[in-house]
């Protein structure tokens, strides 16, 4: 019991560390994320497996081919198609988005999220969770870019840096990885450690050549990065 207790105040010291040592490397950027928790499920929805100019670009075409999300509704699928195909998997970003907008209308009698801003943080991603095609990484994103809400969106980047500090040992993005890492991360850092591992996964702990003599977070990684904060510690 009193090594559990030692290990959790470690591993504690560690994610505030982490944290501090992120934020000084990279702030507290939005990413791009939109404020309207619609927009920004739709912002999520196209940025899945293709680059951020990329998903960019195409956020801003949809905005300006559609004029209100109920346009993108009642349009044909092709339509949409044709604008999403530069972002990749246009086909089942189209059908998803569609799917969205018609249960959407169908709970809340219009194309909207609104209503979420009343609703609790469990009720409220269980609801964006069901909608079709939204996982819990997305729905989490929504609720913590839109929302405010103090939750955890665990993506690839997230999950192979937070396995390479020892935090976790999944090796696959499920909701009990998903759950187990929002738990041990304090609430006041979920925002910076999420987009800073987001920054930090894009432009050095890349999965196949992390950059680790570059490592603004080397000294708690267990990972590549021992043997760099070892050869530094010596010098
Ligand atoms: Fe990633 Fe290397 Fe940094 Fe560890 S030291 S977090 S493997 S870049």
């Amino acid at each position: 019991m009193g090594a559990t207790t030692a290990s959790r105040n470690l591993l504690g010291r560690d994610i505030r560390s982490v944290a501090q040592a992120l934020e000084n490397c990279y702030g507290r950027p939005r990413l791009g994320n939109p404020r309207d928790p619609i927009d920004d499920l739709v912002y999520v929805m196209i940025s899945v497996m293709t680059t951020e100019p990329s998903y960019r670009r195409v956020f801003k075409a949809l905005k300006a081919s559609f004029p209100t999300w109920t346009n993108a509704y009642r349009a044909p699928v092709a339509m949409l198609r044709a604008v999403l195909k530069p972002a990749g998997l246009s086909r089942m970003k189209a059908r998803a988005l569609k799917a969205i907008f018609a249960a959407l209308r169908h709970r809340f009698g219009r194309v909207t999220l609104s209503p979420l801003a009343t609703w609790r943080t469990a009720p409220a991603e269980e609801f964006l969770a069901s909608l079709p095609g939204v996982g819990i990484k997305t729905s989490r994103c929504v609720l913590m870019y839109a929302f405010g809400r103090r939750v955890f969106p665990v993506d690839t980047h997230c999950l192979r840096i937070s396995r390479r500090l020892g935090w976790t040992d999944a090796t696959a993005l499920t909701a009990r990885t998903a759950e187990g890492l929002q738990t041990v991360i304090p609430e006041a850092l979920r925002f910076g450690l999420h987009v800073g591992f987001v920054l930090h996964g894009r432009s050095v702990c890349s999965a196949k050549t992390p950059q680790c003599s570059a490592c603004c977070i080397r000294q708690w990684c267990r990972g590549e990065g021992r043997k760099y904060h070892a050869s530094a510690s010596r010098s």
